[in-house]
């Protein structure tokens, strides 16, 4: 096989032989998953494998079990050609691209839930949206069985659920997470970003700005965790948000909610404009007192 350039798979056994085939002449291979519709969030992913590993597989499916009926499955952005274009001039060796039928054929009866660290914000938000995304994702590491997988910390929960299933199936593959990239205006990138109209676009940036005051206001002890939760949330409101999931304090590797940062923790937020649901988080750590 070709030792550059991005080579398309759609089969599992094409898959599995083409990574097994790189694992058996001593190369790394790292796994990014994806849905599609790449943008610079997904290809900084792309460009963290590439430093860690010595071959990069992408991944683009779009998973039907990680959507409710009520939800974007149908109208979620698709585009195969732009988003090969994008994979091959960040050179990624693999694309693995699965029609449904390959995932989930008809007689598929299997889910992987995990319980604990999924329970709360968005597994609260969205039922049956982590039992998706871990049933996918287990499947997808075991058919390329890669060094290593790199998630996003734009998705923090996820990447803790991804880690946690991993770990209790024993899958051995290293989970690694890659930080957020954001817009100027610190909007973390997304495909559903796309979906927003120009004044909501402009309402967006209210997120990280509420985060990131919050979030070092409670590091510095400036203010306690239910006060800055408060405003964050008032500040979400002004700027035109409709609604809000939850806007929530939590310990960075449990997710249980914490009024205090003792430890680790991370401001986590949901939040409505019009139809659009964005999501971000920010860490949070606690630094010297100031006055
Ligand atoms: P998605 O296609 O939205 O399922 O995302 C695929 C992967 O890209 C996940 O691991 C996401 O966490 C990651 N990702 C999405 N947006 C960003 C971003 N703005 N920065 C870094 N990673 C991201």
């Amino acid at each position: 096989m070709e030792t550059t350039g991005l080579e398309i798979v759609r089969t599992v056994a094409a898959l599995r032989d083409q990574v097994g085939e790189w694992r058996r002449d001593g190369q790394t291979v790292a796994l990014v998953p994806t849905m599609g519709a790449l943008h610079e969030g997904h290809l900084s992913l792309m460009r963290q494998g590439h430093e860690i590993c010595d071959r990069v597989c992408a991944t683009i499916f779009v998973n039907p079990k990680q959507f409710a009926p009520s939800e974007d499955f149908e109208t979620y952005p698709r585009g195969e050609g732009e988003d090969v274009a994008k994979l091959i001039a960040e050179g990624v060796d693999l694309l693995f691209a699965p029609d449904v039928s390959v995932m989930y054929p008809d007689n598929f009866a299997t889910t992987v839930s995990v319980t604990g660290v999924s329970d709360g914000l968005c597994g609260a938000a969205r039922p049956g949206f982590f039992d998706g995304v871990a049933t996918v994702v287990s499947k997808l590491l075991l058919q390329a069985l890669p060094d290593v997988a790199i998630f996003g910390e734009k998705d923090y929960q996820q990447l803790l659920v991804i880690r946690q299933a991993a770990q209790d199936l024993n899958i051995p593959v290293d989970v690694v997470g890659g930080p957020t990239v954001r817009e100027a205006d610190g909007l973390a990138l997304s495909s559903r970003n796309a979906y927003l109209n120009e004044a909501e676009r402009q309402q967006a940036a209210a997120i990280i700005d509420a985060l990131g005051t919050a979030a070092a206001n409670i590091a510095t002890r400036r203010g306690t965790a239910k006060g800055e939760i408060a405003a964050a949330v008032q500040k979400l409101n002004d700027a035109g948000f409709t609604n809000i999931d939850y806007l929530e304090l939590c310990d960075a590797e449990t997710l249980v909610p914490v009024d205090d940062v003792t430890r680790p923790a991370r401001l986590l937020v949901a939040a409505w404009l019009g139809e659009t649901r964005l999501i971000d988080n920010i860490a949070v750590v606690a630094t010297t007192q100031t006055k």
